[in-house]
């Protein structure tokens, strides 16, 4: 099915609302492997957005719009699509009386809310369960409508909830989809190695997807059950861990921190963090995951040079010799918090994010450590001086999880 998306509303022309429904339909619809093919934006307009629904009858044979279901009258998109389509609007009495009595429990009910009630004959109507305008569906000369409401919850829920599902129902099939995640090796490097499977694989489909500092491949197939999709994707997520090893470090979770997580509750290991530059952000991270109580024991964040001698009792020599951001400093903030916080492991991160230097060091250096009871790791890392903050701050944490993970499954941390 060839997609397009018709975002109805002038407040999105003129940039005061961004067009969150479109990502959403568009987000929604890959995960079942619809081809969105087009994304239009229209003011509320009557003339125009005709217009734009000639056009996408010609390009497209799923047209699904965002916006103008509701009472006002600068609602239009039913009547528009219902006269472009030959078909009227009737009253649909069950959303009518649902309409009536939410509305007049609360205050007098308007005529106008009856707008909303009004659909196009013989359609599907979908509940609104956030909201009071329903949205719906029809199908006609070979082309399916979709209306959905503008105001995004109302929209993302009726996506789940009613769109999804229809979709999946006509047709026929099951669409299994896996994320295998990668660190360690960047979008390009994946690129260079699979290229040429991604150009010609279709069922299953393997698609590269990278994010700010994350990078994964999608795969994804389709078949008339949902084992058989399943046993299509599965020789493919093996023939990528073959080639990218411990490179992978999950398959359908969410963030690296969880697949060290995972490793830190399955070996009952505690851990405690001192951080620099990422003011905390990498202890965060780990206490966003539900249960992280079970393995996270403290952390601090010590910003200055003070910070670390008097609450890492980190030797001001030190510190005036090497450096704030130093290897041996980075050693130091590791070893002392695991003491100090009596954990199993210790992290430490220093470095400079920018986007002021510090004369010595070039913006993006970044040193992230890991103490054992045994021994301490040290990584130097050159995050990238044209970076902004928030990506080298991130990234330096996923190198943190990383080597917390390569530790945890026995690989070689650095
Ligand atoms: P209502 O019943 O609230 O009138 P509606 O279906 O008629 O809903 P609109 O009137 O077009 O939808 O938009 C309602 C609100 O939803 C807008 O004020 C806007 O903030 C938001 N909205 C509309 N379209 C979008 C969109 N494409 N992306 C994000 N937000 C949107
Ligand atoms: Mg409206």
């Amino acid at each position: 099915m060839n997609t397009e998306i018709i975002s109805v509303g002038t407040e999105l022309l003129l940039g005061h609302v961004t067009n969150t429904d479109a990502r959403d339909v568009s987000e929604q619809l890959a995960k079942i492997g619809v081809n969105v093919l087009y994304h239009t934006v229209v003011g509320d307009n009557p003339g125009r957005l005709a217009q734009c629904i000639e056009i996408a009858k010609q390009r497209a044979d799923l047209i699904i719009t965002t916006g103008g279901l509701g009472p006002t009258c600068d609602d239009l998109t039913k009547d528009i699509l219902a006269k472009s389509f030959g078909l009227e609007l009737k009253r649909d009495e069950a959303e009518y009386q649902k309409l009536y009595d939410y509305i007049s429990a609360r205050h007098a009910y308007t005529e106008n809310n009856t707008k909303q009630a009004m659909l196009p004959e013989g359609c599907t109507v979908f509940h609104n369960t956030c909201g009071t305008a329903p949205g719906c569906a029809f199908e006609k000369d070979g082309i399916t409508v979709i209306m959905l409401p503008g105001p995004p919850k109302e929209c993302l829920a009726m996506l789940r909830e009613s769109v999804v599902p229809y979709l999946r129902k006509r047709s026929g099939e099951v669409i299994v989809s896996h994320s295998v995640r990668i660190f360690g090796i960047g979008e390009s490097g994946v690129d260079d190695i699979f290229a040429d499977e991604m150009n010609h694989m279709v069922n299953p489909s393997l698609a590269p997807y990278a994010k700010e500092a994350d990078c994964l491949l999608q795969v994804t197939a389709k078949a008339s059950t949902e084992a058989e999709a399943e046993a299509m994707c599965l020789p493919v997520i093996d023939h990528i861990r073959d080639r990218l090893g411990e490179f992978v470090y999950g398959i359908d979770i969410d963030s690296i921190e969880e697949a060290a997580f995972a490793l830190l509750r399955e070996k009952h290991a505690t851990l405690a963090f001192a951080e620099s530059c990422t003011g905390g952000e990498a202890a965060k991270r780990l206490t966003d995951l539900p249960g992280a109580s079970t393995v996270f024991k403290g952390g601090v964040v010590t910003y200055t040079n003070e910070a670390k001698a008097t609450l890492l009792g980190i030797d001001p020599d030190v510190i005036e010799t090497e450096g704030a951001v130093s290897y041996e400093v980075a050693a130091e903030m590791a070893e002392n918090v695991r003491t100090i916080l009596n954990a199993d492991l210790g992290i430490g991160v220093t470095g400079l994010a920018g986007p002021d230097g510090d004369g010595v060091h070039e913006v993006g250096t970044v040193f992230v450590s890991l103490a054992t009871e045994n021994e301490t790791f040290v990584k130097e890392l050159h995050l990238g001086s044209f970076r902004t903050r928030s990506f080298i701050r991130r990234m330096a944490g996923n190198h943190i999880y990383d080597m917390l993970r390569r530790y945890l499954s026995g690989l070689s941390v650095l």
